[in-house]
């Protein structure tokens, strides 16, 4: 196998995916390009993962932000947690990642997940479950971003990945295409659970590419909160920050 690898990497070697240039080994983005990416792995809210902006650099503290310390008992989460913040240059990867078939990233990009993770595993989660898609929009893109990346931290972690349970029942517009308010309408109801007896009681990890507004996120946790589960958490790849 390696022979044959080893051929293929000299006919056609790796290159990184952001500037093109060729690699030693595959392993997805050069170090000049990862060294790019703003990773949200400073000081964040320990219920939100918000990036701290003012206040100690302890790491051992388990800080909230503000909004997370006024509205404590009305967030659906246990905790969230996203890798990199979602900006000019990121928003490539995820595009990419995204639209454009370039699904040969997900190891790579679980990886990054699961390192953002490490306070969500700490947890002991029980299923994994990914943001879907209408099955409409999976038939035209084909494959859903958000079921490869939980499916490779299924790999990583041998935690069960639950791709059935939560389904899109509704087709709703773009999120980018609505302002805050039709966002929340756009999603009402959108998001519903088919067996949801297989969650209760348990530890839920919700998967995704980008947080924006968290609408999605928080439409999807409604529907699984409905299932009495123990807690629920998300990790996402990105999050952007107005
Ligand atoms: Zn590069
Ligand atoms: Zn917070």
């Amino acid at each position: 196998m390696s022979f044959i690898k080893d051929i293929i990497n000299f006919i056609l070697p790796p290159r990184c995916y952001m500037c093109e240039k060729v690699l030693d080994e595959d392993k997805g983005i050069c170090d000049e390009c990862i060294s790019k990416i703003e990773f949200l792995n400073k000081a964040v809210c320990y219920k939100c993962g918000a990036p701290l902006f003012e206040q100690e650099s302890n790491e051992n503290k388990k800080i909230l932000c503000g909004n997370c310390l006024r509205h404590k008992n009305k967030i659906i989460f246990r905790m969230i947690r996203s890798a990199f913040l979602y900006d000019e240059f990121s928003k490539k990867l995820i595009l990419d990642f995204k639209f454009y078939d370039k699904t040969d990233l997900a190891p790579f990009l679980a990886k990054m997940l699961y390192v953002a993770g490490k306070d969500v595993f700490a947890e002991g989660i029980d299923i994994i479950i990914p943001v879907p898609l209408h099955y409409t929009r999976l038939l035209k893109r084909r494959y859903n971003q958000s079921s490869l990346l939980a499916k490779e931290l299924g790999n990583i972690t041998n935690i069960e990945v639950d791709y059935k349970n939560l389904i899109k029942r509704k087709k709703t517009k773009a999120q980018v295409e609505c302002n805050v308010n039709e966002r929340l309408i756009n999603l009402k109801d959108a998001f519903s659970l088919k067996y949801p007896e297989k969650l209760k009681g348990k530890k839920v990890l919700l998967i995704d590419d980008v947080l924006t507004t968290g609408s999605t996120l928080n439409e999807c946790a409604k529907a699984i909160k409905s299932a009495k589960p123990k807690s629920i958490y998300s990790l996402t790849l990105s999050r952007s920050i107005s």
